[in-house]
C-alpha cells in the first residue's frame, strides 16, 4: 500500500485529494495547522489508513515510516487570507517549502508542489503556456503570494537538479468545487452564497476580465496523474474554458434560479485581466484532460455541498 503524505490536506483541495488517494488505495497522512484548512473538511474520514497530524510546516517537521508521495499543498491560497497573512505566506512557500523538500528527499518520495496560475501574473501571452515566464508585480498586495510561489518553484526545481529529489510542478488554475469556504472571496462561493440567498452578485469592474474554472474531481485527478508521471518541469492544470466574471455571473444566476441581480464594485490592486491555461502538455504527457464543464460543476458543487454550506453563517 503506497502511503503519501499531504500537506494542506484539511484546506479544499486537500482534503479532496485525501478523499481520492484513499480511495485509490493510499495510505494518507494529513499534514495541516487549520489555519485556513478545517477538521470538518475530513471529519467523515474514519480509516485506519488516515491520519491528521497538526503540524505548523513553517517549523522543521519530521514523518517517520514509508513515505511514497509528498503532495505540497499547504498554503493560504485565496486574496482574503494571503492579504490577512502576508507573511506566513512567504514563509510557509520558502521555509514550509524547504521542509516538505527535506522530507520527501529524506524518504525518497516523488514530490509534488501546488503551484499557481498566479506565477504568470497579469498575463501579457494568451492563453498561458508553461513556456511563459510571467508579468507579476513583486511589490504589490498579492506579490506575497505570487512571489512565494515563484521562489518555491525555484526551490523545487533546485532540489530536483542538485540534490536528485523526483519533483514535480503542478502549475494550479483556479479550481471550484463544495467544500469552498462560503467567504473566502473567490468568484464562485461568493457569487453562489449570494445567488442561493436571493442577494446582488457583487462583480468587480466591468466584469469583462477573464478566469477559466476548473471542477475539482478533474483537478484533483490532473494532479494525481502527474504526480505518477515521471515529468519535472511544470505543468498546468485546469480547464481552458474562458468566461468572463459577467458571464459566470449569468451561469450562476441560472444555475441556482436565483432573482439576483448584478452590481458592480471597484477592481482589486493587480487584478489579472485574463486568465486560461494552454493545457496542451498536459494532454501530451499526461493523456488528462477536464471532464466537468462550468455549469455541471456547479451543479454538482451545490448538490455535494448543499445551500445551507454554500450560504454559510452571516449571509450577505
Ligand atoms: P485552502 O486554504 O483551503 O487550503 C490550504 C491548507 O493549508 C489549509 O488547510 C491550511 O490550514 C493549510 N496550511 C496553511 N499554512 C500551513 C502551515 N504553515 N502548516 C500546515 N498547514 C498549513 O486552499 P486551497 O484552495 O485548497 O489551495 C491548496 C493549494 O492549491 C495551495 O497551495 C494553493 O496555492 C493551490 N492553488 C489553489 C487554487 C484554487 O483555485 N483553489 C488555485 C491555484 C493554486
Amino acid at each position: 500500500m503506497p502511503t503519501s503524505v499531504v500537506t494542506g490536506g484539511a484546506g479544499f483541495l486537500g482534503s479532496h485529494l485525501c478523499d481520492e488517494l484513499l480511495r485509490r488505495g493510499h495510505r494518507v497522512i494529513c499534514i495541516d495547522n487549520l489555519e485556513t484548512g478545517t477538521l470538518h473538511n475530513i471529519e467523515h474520514i474514519r480509516v485506519p489508513e488516515f491520519e491528521h497530524r497538526n503540524l505548523d510546516i513553517t517549523e522543521p517537521y519530521f514523518i517517520e515510516g514509508q513515505i511514497d508521495f509528498v503532495y505540497h499543498l499547504a498554503s493560504p491560497a485565496s486574496p482574503i487570507d494571503y492579504l490577512r497573512l502576508p507573511l506566513h505566506t512567504l514563509k510557509v512557500g520558502s521555509y514550509g517549502t524547504h521542509h516538505t523538500l527535506g522530507l520527501a528527499k529524506f524518504h525518497r518520495a516523488r514530490f509534488l508542489l501546488a503551484s499557481t496560475s498566479e506565477v504568470y501574473g497579469d498575463p501579457q501571452v494568451h492563453p498561458q503556456p508553461e513556456s511563459y515566464w510571467g508579468h507579476v508585480n513583486p511589490i504589490g498586495p498579492r506579490g506575497v503570494y505570487d512571489e512565494a510561489k515563484r521562489y518555491a518553484e525555484a526551490l523545487t526545481m533546485a532540489y530536483h537538479r542538485q540534490q536528485g529529489v523526483d519533483t514535480s510542478i503542478a502549475r494550479v488554475f483556479n479550481t471550484f468545487g463544495s467544500k469552498m469556504r462560503p467567504h473566502d472571496g473567490r468568484a464562485i462561493p461568493t457569487f453562489l452564497r449570494q445567488a442561493l440567498s436571493n442577494r446582488p452578485l457583487t462583480v468587480f469592474g466591468d466584469g469583462s476580465q477573464t478566469r477559466s474554472f476548473c471542477y475539482v474531481t478533474d483537478l484533483i485527478r490532473g494532479l494525481i496523474a502527474l504526480a505518477e508521471s515521471g515529468y519535472h518541469d511544470p505543468v498546468n492544470i485546469g480547464n481552458p474554458d474562458e468566461f468572463t466574471l459577467l458571464d459566470l455571473a449569468q451561469a450562476v444566476i441560472e444555475v441556482t434560479g436565483s432573482q439576483s441581480e448584478v452590481v458592480f464594485e471597484a477592481l482589486p490592486v493587480d487584478d489579472p485581466h485574463v486568465r486560461q491555461p494552454d493545457i496542451t502538455l498536459a494532454r501530451q504527457i499526461l493523456g488528462w484532460e477536464p471532464e466537468v464543464d462550468l455549469r455541471e460543476g456547479l451543479r454538482r458543487t451545490i448538490e455535494a455541498a448543499g445551500t445551507e454550506a454554500l450560504v454559510g453563517a452571516g449571509a450577505g
